[in-house]
């Protein structure tokens, strides 16, 4: 039988590099080996838990379903859905709820993030965030989950929910396990923290231009370019990260070999990134445009996946319900 894969993206209109080599790129390794059925979900109940603007949500929905196509989602390989035309993940994310202590819950290093970040919209939706996220993976039965490494903690409660499900009602879940690619954690061009939509200057977005990844590079701190030591953490730290995943490792101990000896030019090791992210890009923007001209495939792509995975997920919910008692 083989493997079921979930996971979602939130449909922000901000998708960036680190979205695309920690996230899509585990998404599309896996819809190209065999044994393994892949559903990819726009995740659109976890986007309303932070702030946004209703008359927009329906456009960010689309666009992220355009980007993920365009990044090389194969329709022919994974099934795409949107989270909400699947009301079951919400009937199964409160059953789950009831057997989850809250304490457990508070004490999350994401919700306590997410809570500095929007100290004015403090919501259930923020704290359900982890159950709703368990339920989106057991839901389909899925034991791989191809995520960024932040998301690591909440694989580690979806494990949870699903050990305690099965010792309290009976074995119905498998245990998920997270799925590194490479680039799991790409870090910000700040200097500090992981590159995150929610703060400005930290990213480099999919839709970018080559003048525009120029601009944002330009912003991200350096030193001297010379030391006794490499840093190991710190901006010049991270751009040698951003260079090791665009252009290889080798590139990367050039650098390196630099800053011991004559020292970087961090306005050439800027120039030729850009250049390679832009490389690497450019096609999915190509791509983007294939599918902005064909609105009706994308429904199409859509609506295939919503049947299919209400299917699934009838079945999983019904298992699940008369487990607890509940039919
Ligand atoms: P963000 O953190 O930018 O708000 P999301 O929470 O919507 O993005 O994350 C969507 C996916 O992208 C998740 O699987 C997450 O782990 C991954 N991801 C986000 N940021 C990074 C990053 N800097 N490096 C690698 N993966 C990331």
């Amino acid at each position: 039988m083989k493997k079921r894969v979930f996971s979602g993206l939130r449909p922000t209109n901000l998708i960036h590099i680190g979205n695309y080599l920690g996230a899509i790129k585990g998404q599309i390794d896996l819809q190209n080996k065999p044994g393994f059925d892949c559903i990819y979900g726009v995740v659109d109940l976890h986007g309303i838990t932070t702030p946004y603007k209703p008359k927009d949500l329906p456009n960010q929905i689309r666009n992220l379903a355009l980007d993920l196509l365009a990044a090389g989602l194969d329709p022919q390989k994974c099934h795409l859905m949107i989270q909400s035309q699947v009301p079951e993940h919400l009937e199964l994310a409160y059953l789950l709820g009831t057997i989850f202590p809250v304490s457990r819950l508070e004490d999350l290093p994401t919700y306590k993030d997410k809570k500095a970040e929007n100290p004015g919209y403090l919501n259930m939706g923020l704290l359900y965030y982890p159950v709703l996220m368990a339920a989106d993976i057991m839901l389909y039965k899925a034991d791989t989950v191809p995520v960024g490494k932040d998301q690591v903690p909440h694989i580690e409660i979806t494990r949870e929910f699903a050990r305690k499900f099965n010792l309290m009602f009976g074995k119905t879940f498998p245990e998920p396990q997270a799925y590194l690619m490479e680039g799991a954690y790409v870090p910000s061009l700040k200097g500090e923290g992981k590159m995150s939509k929610s703060i400005e200057g930290s990213y480099i977005l999919l839709t970018d231009d080559l003048e525009m990844i120029r601009k944002r590079l330009a912003g991200a701190p350096t030193d001297t370019g010379k030391g006794t030591e490499v840093p190991q953490e710190g901006g010049v730290a991270n751009l040698l990260t951003l260079v090791e995943l665009f252009e290889g490792k080798d590139i990367r101990m050039k650098y390196e070999s630099q800053y011991l000896h004559e020292g970087i030019r961090y306005q050439d090791l800027k120039h030729d990134l850009a250049n390679a992210i832009y490389e690497e890009i450019k096609p999915i923007q190509e791509k983007r445009k294939f599918y902005e001209q064909n609105s009706n495939l994308v429904e199409e792509i859509l609506e295939e996946g919503r049947d299919y995975c209400s299917i699934i997920a009838k079945e999983t919910l019904r298992e699940a319900k008369e487990k607890m008692g509940l039919v």
